[in-house]
């Protein structure tokens, strides 16, 4: 029957691509018949019925059935492009990348055309053809900062509601205030809103949404058998990657996906499974073996795609694929074939502690939502199984807390003043954040002078707000002309926004350190980089490949912190901040006490003091901190101020910087005031620095 409807599109003369003029490639006809079959396909009059019906719909349906696809090419076929582009969110970034490459293909258009996608520092979309956006749901409250009733907008499709990430949380209190300004009939035309949540808490974004019409898409699933461990597992990479190798020799034809928790133990498992499959010799058939992950560069993400190999011999067993992922493939991105699903549990997650400031993305176990979403992955196109822990199971909670009740906000309230929401409290969330957050939110954007003491956004609040970074960056980029190196600063902060520039492979770390220690500042972490960037960007573009390779520095990552600081400076200028460089000779010399100065200027709230007894607490809050074993920094000084507190088995600080008690009071009286300033040894060293420098100024 739906191949009948393929041809009949065809008969009805629809041979010609509506977006090119041109007919459509024979790819297209063979993707249209799959799309075709998915579930969603049966509903494409109903949800355009009810669309039209209604200002806001809530659609929930089983992850795969389709609705990422094609829900948003459904309002492209009924024309709302007329009205104004098509939005479609996603809280990730290799979903809004990879499913942008997939609606392409399927529409038979070149990416960044027709279709586009936009996420932080990179936007493949353009202004004059794109009909089809997808981008991370933080870009589209950043653009709603500057079109504050998304005018370039038709429908906005908050895709992967049931996440409820701080930015899709966010948008939906602002949709809230927005959409009565763009009902039916009103200036600027109506604006459309669909939630689509691959859960069953769909009818919370109804209750939220004032009862707007929820859409169930039924999933095609099949039953899937549960596997317990007989004990609870001791280290669960370990027994994942044992699992992996055991269904491989044991289990009959079908795909793999494991679920590991980051980058590292992905890699790591990916090699272990690898070797060991190698080491089954001949007789089994060809197991390959892909990893996930957010960092991944996306022409390697796109390979989960490919199908398993075929038989070793003609007329044998198939081969098999392996994808390790992250939770992306919970419920953002599906891959066809899984028909086995190995999953240990964890998850990273965000936690925030506003108490002592400190947000940390900390490896826990996932609800059983996530876990029920998960073992979902087996059973898509047949039977399938999951292998598991019992232990877990038994005492998960229900659902995790969604992240607005687990970040800090400080971004996120620097947007919303920007917005013109002063009144916070009374703000329409869906899960409000607990006001000890909220005001030390405020506390951080005043002690950063981005608001005044009266809650008001400041001139430099206002320019904070117009980087894309967190406020403690911004603020760095914004004083960083006054100490005379926004160059340099430039480059630090770039790349502190891309994935790890240094590498240590495990097999040659003591290359890599050997290679580390050319550029390494022995006070700074942040300078480091800085070196290392400057030595790449002057190294001739035909042999920056090879210098990476030699010097341990992942290309991919200084490439992409070429093109961030490229963009910030360019944001830069449209602030009319001037770009300066320390190095006044043009020797290569860079006034580094400037620029510790400039970090100390802006980072003086992430600030440790080491105690008499050797161990680090951070200053106001007295958490206990270790300098993370990564750092440049051997010394042990006294004071020292850090970019990330990681709690890990242990709280590190990383990329670390030394400062001293003369630049921080200098630079933030306001904060190192000693009357509010709690009693401990950083405040002798305080008192003595105040009636030093007093002293001196005579
Ligand atoms: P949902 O949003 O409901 O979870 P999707 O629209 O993401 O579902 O996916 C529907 C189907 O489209 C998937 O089951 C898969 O078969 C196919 N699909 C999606 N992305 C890709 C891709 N990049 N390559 C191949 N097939 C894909
Ligand atoms: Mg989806």
């Amino acid at each position: 029957e739906q191949g009948r409807a393929v041809r009949q599109r065809l008969d009805e003369g629809d041979a010609l691509n509506r977006w090119t003029g041109k007919p459509f490639s024979s790819r297209y006809y063979s993707i249209l018949e799959a799309r075709t079959k998915l579930p969603v396909y049966q509903f494409k009059d109903q949800v355009l019925k009810s669309l039209e019906d209604n200002q806001i719909i809530v659609v929930e349906g089983e992850t795969g059935s389709g609705k990422t696809t094609q829900i948003p090419q459904f309002f492209l076929d009924a024309g709302f492009e007329e009205r104004g582009v098509i939005a479609c969110t996603q809280p990730r970034r290799v979903a809004a990348t990879s499913i942008a490459a997939r609606v392409a293909e399927e529409m038979d258009v070149n990416l960044g055309e027709e279709v586009g996608y936009t996420i932080r520092f990179e936007d493949v979309s353009d202004p004059n053809k794109t009909v089809l956006k997808f981008v991370t749901d933080g870009m589209l409250l950043r653009e709603a900062m500057s079109d504050p009733l998304l005018l370039r907008y038709s429908v906005i499709i908050l895709d992967e509601a049931h996440e409820r990430t701080l930015a899709t949380d966010v948008l939906m209190g602002l949709l809230q205030e927005l959409l009565p300004k763009r009902t039916k009939g009103s200036k600027h035309g109506e604006l459309k809103l669909v939630v689509m949540s691959a859960t069953l808490d769909a009818k919370k974004f109804r209750d939220y949404f004032h009862g707007a019409p929820l859409l169930k898409v039924p999933g095609r699933t099949h039953p899937v058998e549960v596997f317990y461990t007989a004990e609870p597992e001791p280290n669960y990479l370990e027994a994942a990657v044992r699992t992996t190798i055991h269904i491989h020799q044991c289990e009959g034809p079908g795909d793999i996906l494991v679920f590991l928790t980051g980058e590292q133990e992905i890699e790591q498992a990916c090699e272990e499974i690898r070797e060991k499959a190698l080491a089954l010799g001949q007789d089994l058939p060809e197991l390959v073996v892909y990893p996930l992950y957010s960092s991944l560069p996306p022409q390697q993400q796109r390979q989960i795609f490919k199908p398993a190999p075929g038989p070793r011999i003609p007329g044998g067993p198939p081969g098999r694929k392996v994808v390790v992922s992250t939770n992306i493939a919970e419920t953002s991105l599906t891959i066809d074939g899984i028909v086995y699903v190995v999953d240990p549990g964890f998850s990273k997650q965000k936690v925030y502690n506003p108490r002592v400031r400190v947000e940390s993305l900390l490896v826990s176990p996932i609800s059983r939502a996530s876990a029920r979403q998960r073992s979902g992955r087996a059973g898509r196109t047949r039977p399938g199984k999951l292998y598991t822990e019992k232990s877990f199971h038994n005492d998960l909670q229900e659902t995790s807390y969604p992240e607005i009740l687990r970040s800090q906000m400080s971004n996120v309230v620097l947007t919303l003043l920007k917005l013109g929401i002063e009144d916070l409290v009374h703000f329409d969330f869906m899960d409000p954040p607990a006001p000890e957050t909220l005001m030390r939110a405020l506390e951080e954007l005043n002690y950063l002078g981005a608001i005044d003491d009266d809650g008001q956004l400041t001139e430099v609040g206002y320019q904070m707000s117009e980087l894309p970074l967190d406020p403690q960056l911004s603020k760095l980029l914004l004083i960083s002309p006054d100490y005379g190196c926004s160059s340099e600063i430039l480059s630090i902060v770039a790349c502190m926004s891309v994935p790890q520039i240094f590498m240590r492979p495990r097999e040659s770390a003591k290359a890599a350190d050997a290679a580390k220690a050319q550029f390494t500042h022995p006070d700074s972490d942040h300078i480091t980089l800085l070196n290392a960037y400057a030595e790449y960007e002057a190294c001739p573009d035909s042999e920056k490949k090879k210098w990476c390779w030699d010097n341990f520095i992942n290309d991919r990552s200084i490439l992409s912190a070429g093109n961030v600081r490229k963009q910030l400076m360019g944001l830069m200028k449209k602030l009319d901040l001037p770009i300066v460089t320390s190095d006044r000779k043009g020797d290569g010399s860079f006034a580094y006490t400037d620029i510790r100065r400039a970090l100390t200027s802006a980072m003086f709230m992430q600030v440790a003091f080491r105690q008499q007894s050797g161990v680090y607490l951070t200053v106001k809050d007295n958490q206990k901190v270790y300098i993370h074993p990564s750092s440049v920094i051997i010394s042990r000084p006294d004071w020292v101020l850090y970019e990330e507190f990681a709690l890990t088995t242990q709280n590190y600080i990383r990329t670390v910087t030394v400062t001293n008690v003369d630049w921080l009071v200098e630079a933030a009286p306001h904060y190192y005031d000693l009357e509010n300033f709690p009693e401990c040894q950083a405040k002798a060293e305080l008192e003595r620095a105040y009636s030093r420098l007093k002293f001196s100024k005579k």
